[in-house]
């Protein structure tokens, strides 16, 4: 079956646990958001007992296991125990992950770098289908996710990032929080096993919200989560959507950018062409750099927020991300 982009949002809480929307409530702000999938999270509890679909809407079962160590994202299957759950350390950990996954459940590292509740035993050799790389409202702590999972598909290791809006509420007021970010999945159908085998296929870009930037990379014929040959050269194009003035286009192929452009102007949209020097991957990113008076708000914004119950302080970015995807594979 041809594959179609399908708008999402991987993390969302109701009045199950600590959100201020009822079930019915949050699934009627997707539909008006003209999402065409949700995966619901509460912490510790199953709001739904077996995906389903509403008016086109698919509402896909989930739970976010909350505990002291970090939290971690449970998709499609159930938890296969029940909480409060006892696992204090990394090896309980990664123990109760590959159950999960035996369950049937796609994993996904939450928010890992958050900075007041980030993991705090090491997560390298976690068994995880994903990272959510971005995390609710973008701020700094998502640019030390997205550089660990860069570390990581440089070391060859295949997990798939994801965005998770994390919504509670509408905390600022004017700012629908809901799918912000938003992650966008290349999938065969809007089925629960379509959108998730895309999620853990890295079938996905992330964006801001619906309706902004879009990037579509194309390496040699393959897209996102597919791998192709480098024998004999390649090339690829990248075509990104609505970009203000000061957006910066990148390509990268592994550690290297291979091309960049900086919007002077609007521009509805760009095309790259470039090729492809080395085997690993390719992955494009849209970038806004912060100076001035801008980052000097900005940061100041993070300090009120982030510090008080943060174990390290926040340090700003001098640079944040608006839209990236996930990488197409090289191979010799
Ligand atoms: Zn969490
Ligand atoms: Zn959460």
């Amino acid at each position: 079956m041809p594959r179609k982009w399908y708008r999402g949002d991987t993390h969302l809480h109701t009045t199950n646990s600590d959100g201020a929307l009822r079930l019915y409530e949050l699934i009627d702000k997707a539909k008006k958001n003209s999402l065409d999938w949700i995966i619901v999270t509460d912490h510790n509890y199953n709001s739904i007992e077996k995906s389903y679909s509403s008016d086109g809407l698919t509402v896909i079962q989930g739970q976010e296991i909350t505990v002291q160590a970090g939290h971690v994202n449970i998709w499609g299957a159930k938890v296969p125990a029940e909480p409060p759950y006892d696992i204090p350390d990394e090896a309980a950990y990664s123990a109760m992950m590959e159950r999960c996954r035996e369950a049937g459940a796609t994993v996904c590292l939450n928010h890992p770098f958050c900075s007041q509740c980030g993991f705090r035993v090491p997560i390298d050799g976690f068994p995880a289908d994903c990272v959510e790389v971005w995390n609710t409202i973008q701020h700094s702590d998502n640019v030390r996710n997205l550089n660990w999972w860069v570390a990581q598909l440089m070391k060859g290791r295949r997990i798939a990032a994801v965005g998770g809006s994390d919504f509670h509420r509408d905390q600022i007021p004017g700012i629908d929080m809901l799918a912000m970010p938003a992650t966008i999945t290349f999938a065969e159908s809007n089925t629960p096993e379509a959108i998730l085998s895309a999620l853990r296929e890295g079938r996905s870009v992330i964006t801001c919200r619906p309706g902004t930037s879009m990037i579509e990379l194309n390496v040699g014929g393959a897209g996102l989560g597919d791998t192709v040959g480098l024998s004999g050269g390649l090339n690829g194009t990248c075509v990104a959507t609505k970009l203000l003035p000061g957006f910066e286009l990148r390509v990268f192929n592994n550690d290297k950018i291979i091309y960049s452009h900086k919007a002077k102007s609007y521009e509805k949209s760009h095309r790259a062409e470039f090729a492809v020097l080395e085997p690993g991957f390719v992955r494009a990113e849209i970038d806004v750099r912060l100076s001035g008076p801008v980052k000097k708000l900005f940061g100041a914004v993070e300090t009120k927020y982030l510090a008080p119950r943060s174990e390290v302080p926040p340090v700003t970015a001098d640079e944040l991300f608006w839209a990236f995807t996930n990488p197409v594979w090289v191979e010799e």
